[in-house]
């Protein structure tokens, strides 16, 4: 779906409350829509190291793919510092928002690397290191991110999802994430949804897993819902390093059984082919920012790389949890 025709349905769904799912079998009553694809990503980044198998492998059957990246990635002083020359400690909001910029553009190229388009990458703008202080903000009150400095929404590249929709950005408070998100799947009416586990370490990727799942709700989602683990506990991935020849695995560290509180093996396992997981190579090395004081992480995300890629259902679980 282009962006324009995107806006439009959005429109058309505020104004006159019309699912646009139905519109569209009404105007083309003898065809099958395709599968529509929905990958949720806290940070740019996470959608690559997640799911790029499964966004290129859908672009290649001719699915609808989306990428919405929550946060642009701006609350990272160590990235900041890096990207600008800077020491960690001299950062301002400028610098940051110099980070947020490189994060978009290499999120939309790395998605272009998989077979995807600019507009498929949809930019809400919320705050990186905040999405958990939004979502247990009981009295939805407006957050200030320390970094940016920044109260409302924004993006860099293009507009951030709520301007593009409404025409002025989203205040970050609670009850706008969920409602950009509850507009976004009411509108592309997803036949798959991905996020980041609510078992991932990064309270970003916890907080994401939560948004997502209560807007699911609110919407009466009935797709497919699956997670996929970035921050694993005790320690993440296995084995390390680029192994394209290698499954996932399971490992003990410490005595204790790493992925920590999640089944293995995981109930789905997607495989790669050997050109898919150079793909996936490709799409992770299009993000590329410079870390102060972390050089091992560009092939912490490269170690993401293996013969296949690992999901989890928790939709059964977490209801009863929470
Ligand atoms: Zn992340």
């Amino acid at each position: 779906m282009s962006h324009n025709r995107l806006r439009a349905c959005l429109k058309s769904a505020l104004l006159f409350a019309i699912p646009i799912g139905m519109l569209a079998v009404f105007a083309q009553p003898s065809r099958t829509l395709p599968d529509s694809i929905v990958v949720f990503a806290p940070h740019p980044d996470d959608e690559v190291i997640g799911c790029a198998g499964i966004i290129m492998q859908a672009l290649a059957r001719g699915a609808r793919v989306k990428v919405v990246a929550i946060t642009s990635g701006d609350g990272f002083p160590a990235a900041a510092a890096g990207v600008t020359h800077k020491p960690v400690d001299q950062v301002g909001p400028d610098d940051f928002l110099a980070l947020s910029r490189l994060r978009e553009t290499e999120s939309r190229n790395a998605l272009e690397i998989l077979g995807g388009k600019a507009d498929d990458l949809i930019l809400l703008g919320y705050p990186d290191g905040d999405l958990g202080n939004l979502y247990e903000s009981t009295d939805d009150k407006i957050i200030r991110q320390q970094f940016t400095q920044k109260n409302d929404t924004y993006a860099l590249i293009k507009k951030d999802f709520h301007t593009f929709v409404h025409g002025k950005p989203a205040p970050y408070r609670r009850s706008y994430v969920l409602g950009d998100l509850v507009e976004l799947m009411t509108t592309l009416q997803p036949t798959e949804i991905y996020v980041t586990d609510e078992t991932d370490a990064h309270i970003d990727h916890r907080a994401a897993f939560w948004f997502v799942r209560d807007a699911a709700k609110q919407v009466g989602y009935k797709g497919a819902f699956y997670t996929y683990l970035v921050h694993g506990l005790p320690s993440w991935p296995f084995p390390p390093g680029v192994t394209p020849n290698q499954p996932f695995e399971s490992r003990k560290v410490d005595g204790e059984v790493a992925p920590r509180a999640l089944p293995w093996p995981p109930p789905r396992r997607v495989p790669l082919t050997l050109e898919q997981a150079a793909r996936k190579l490709k799409s992770i090395q299009a993000h590329n920012i410079p870390v102060v004081g972390m050089p091992e992480h560009q092939s912490e995300m490269e170690s993401f790389v293996k013969s296949e890629e690992v999901f989890w259902t928790p939709a059964r679980r977490s209801v009863i949890r929470r």
